[in-house]
C-alpha cells in the first residue's frame, strides 16, 4: 500500500544546497571534461590498414636481424587503442577525401569531396559553397595557435588538403583541373585555397610535394627543367605566398631544408617546402632524389621546432601519404618501407615533445586489400614465399610456390602464375599477386586502428566512428 518513496536528498536542505551543487558540478566536470592539451600531433598513414601495420612491424624487425613478429613499431607501444569505422556517408569502402573530412571536421561526408557536408553531390559547386565544414586547422588558426601540414604526397592531395580546402571534387588541385564553370561560381582550386587561406595567418609550416599545382604552365620546374607547372591562370602561387609576408621562406631543395633544421633557433616566419613537382619520393627511393628531399622524420622535427614556440600551442598533421600509392600498385615493399618511415617520425615525436601537454594520435584513413596468409614459419622473410622450413616452399593447388603477402585485387594479377625466376619476390620492385584483375588495387573497408598517447589519449578506446577522432583532438586542443 505504500508507494515507493524517493530517498530524502540532503541537498534539499538550505544549508547544504550550495555545497552539494558545487560538488555535483565538480563531479560532472571530472566525468565529462577532457584533459586539456597545449598541442596535438596527428599522424596519418594513408592506407595503413592493420595488415600493413603487422607486416611493417615484421619487416622492420627483420631489417634488424630479428625474427620480426615480436618487434614493435613506435605506435605499437602506445597505451590507448581503438578500432575505427572508416565508411563514407555514401560508400562502404571509403576514399581519403571523405575520410580526412570526417577526421578533421567531425562529420562523415561523401567519397571524393573535401570539407563540405554529406548533402552536397560530387562536382556540385553551388551547393558546396553553402555547405562547408570548419576544419580543426582553421579553428586552431582562429584561436591563435600555430598550425602545420606535412605530407609525402602532393600537399594538394586529399589528406593534406582536408585541413584547408573545401571542394566538391578532390581532383581540383590546380586551376587546370578545375572546371571554368566552377571557378566562375567561386569554387577555386585546392592550391589557391592553400595560399589564400583566410583563417588566422594561414598554415605556418607547409612541407610536402606538389610544386606543379602552384606553378604556371609557362614555368619550368627547378629540379626537373624538362617539366613545367600545371596552372592555366598564369599565376605563380609560390611567389604570391612569399610576397604576402616578408618573413615567409620557401624551399624546394633539401639543402635549404637542412639549414633550417640545423639552425639553433626556429626561423622567424612561416615556411613552405615543396620538394617534388608531384608526390615526394617513396622512402625506398629517397636517397636517389636529385633535390635531396628530406625524410618524414626530419620534416616532423622541423615542424615541431617551428611550431613549439607558440604560447597558444599548435596543431600539426603529418601524413605518410604514399603507403597508399605503393599498395595501389601492389608493391608491398614500398608500402612497408614508408610505414617504417612513419614509425620513425612518430618515435622522434615521442622522444622530443612533452607528453604532459601534447596529444599524439596515429591512425589510417582506410585500409588496403593486402593480406598476410599461408603458414610461413616464424621469422620467414615477410616479402618471401611461404616456407614451413627454410628452402622448402609450400606449393599451391597448381604446384607453384606463393608469397605470404598478396592482394585481393590489383595489377599483380598479371604475374599469375608466379614465375620467381623472373623476379625474386623480395626484390623491391616485385608486385604481389592479386586475385581480382584490376589496373589499380583498391582500398579495403575493414576497420583501421587508432593509437594514442599523451593528453586525452584515454578517449581513444573501443570501436569508434572515424569522425569521433575529431572530437578527441578538438576537445583536447580547443575546449578550454
Ligand atoms: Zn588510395
Amino acid at each position: 500500500m505504500h508507494r515507493y518513496q524517493v530517498p530524502s536528498n540532503p541537498c534539499q536542505t538550505t544549508v547544504l544546497r550550495r555545497m552539494c551543487m558545487s560538488s555535483l558540478l565538480t563531479a560532472s566536470l571530472l566525468a565529462s571534461v577532457p584533459a586539456q592539451a597545449k598541442n596535438v600531433i596527428f599522424f596519418l598513414g594513408d592506407g595503413m590498414g592493420i595488415s600493413t601495420v603487422t607486416a611493417a612491424r615484421i619487416f622492420a624487425g627483420q631489417a634488424q636481424g630479428a625474427n620480426g613478429e615480436e618487434y614493435s613499431l613506435a605506435f605499437d607501444k602506445f597505451p590507448n587503442l581503438a578500432l575505427i569505422k572508416t565508411y563514407n556517408s555514401n560508400a562502404q569502402v571509403p576514399d581519403s577525401a571523405g575520410t580526412v573530412t570526417a577526421l578533421v571536421t567531425g562529420e562523415k561526408t561523401r567519397i571524393g569531396v573535401l570539407g563540405i557536408n554529406a548533402s552536397v553531390e560530387r562536382d556540385d559547386c553551388a551547393n558546396a559553397l553553402k555547405n562547408t565544414l570548419p576544419t580543426l586547422a582553421e579553428m586552431a588558426e582562429q584561436a591563435g595557435m600555430a598550425t602545420g601540414v606535412i605530407s609525402t604526397a602532393r600537399i594538394t592531395h586529399a589528406t593534406p588538403a582536408g585541413l584547408y580546402a573545401h571542394t566538391p571534387n578532390r581532383n581540383w588541385e590546380s586551376s587546370a583541373s578545375t572546371p571554368n564553370e566552377a571557378e566562375a561560381l567561386g569554387c577555386y582550386d585546392i592550391a589557391r585555397q592553400l595560399v589564400e587561406m583566410p583563417h588566422g595567418d594561414g598554415l605556418d609550416v607547409i612541407l610536402g610535394g606538389g610544386r606543379r599545382e602552384f606553378l604556371p604552365a609557362q614555368t619550368a620546374d627547378p629540379e626537373y627543367p624538362s617539366r613545367s607547372g600545371l596552372r592555366d591562370d598564369g599565376r605563380n602561387l609560390i611567389d604570391e605566398w612569399l610576397a604576402a609576408d616578408n618573413n615567409r621562406q620557401y624551399a624546394w631543395q633539401g639543402d635549404t631544408f637542412a639549414q633550417w633544421l640545423a639552425a639553433p633557433e626556429a626561423q622567424s616566419g612561416q615556411l613552405m617546402g615543396l620538394f617534388e613537382p608531384s608526390h615526394m619520393q617513396y622512402e625506398a627511393d629517397r636517397a636517389k632524389d636529385p633535390g635531396k628531399e628530406p625524410s618524414l622524420k626530419a620534416m616532423t622535427a622541423l615542424a615541431v621546432k617551428q611550431l613549439a614556440g607558440r604560447e597558444e600551442g599548435y596543431f600539426l598533421l603529418v601524413e605518410a601519404g604514399r603507403i597508399d600509392h605503393a599498395h595501389h600498385f601492389s608493391n608491398a615493399y614500398r608500402a612497408l618501407a614508408d610505414t617504417v618511415a612513419l614509425s620513425d617520425a612518430v618515435q622522434w615525436a615521442v622522444e622530443n615533445v612533452d607528453l604532459q601537454e601534447t596529444l599524439i594520435l596515429v591512425t589510417a584513413d582506410h585500409s588496403h586489400t593486402m593480406t598476410i596468409s599461408g603458414y610461413p614459419r616464424r621469422g620467414n622473410p615477410i616479402l618471401g614465399v611461404v616456407e614451413t622450413e627454410p628452402g622448402k616452399p609450400t606449393l599451391d593447388a597448381q604446384g607453384n610456390p606463393y608469397t605470404t603477402l598478396s592482394y585481393a585485387n590489383g595489377p599483380g594479377y598479371k604475374k599469375r602464375p608466379p614465375n620467381f625466376s623472373d623476379m625474386d619476390p623480395q626484390n623491391p620492385n616485385y608486385q604481389q599477386l592479386s586475385t581480382v584483375p584490376l589496373p589499380s588495387e583498391t582500398h579495403a573497408g575493414e576497420d583501421v586502428a587508432a593509437f594514442a598517447i599523451g593528453v586525452n589519449a584515454d578517449a581513444v578506446r573501443g570501436v569508434m566512428e572515424q569522425n569521433r577522432l575529431f572530437k578527441v583532438m578538438h576537445d583536447a586542443l580547443l575546449q578550454r
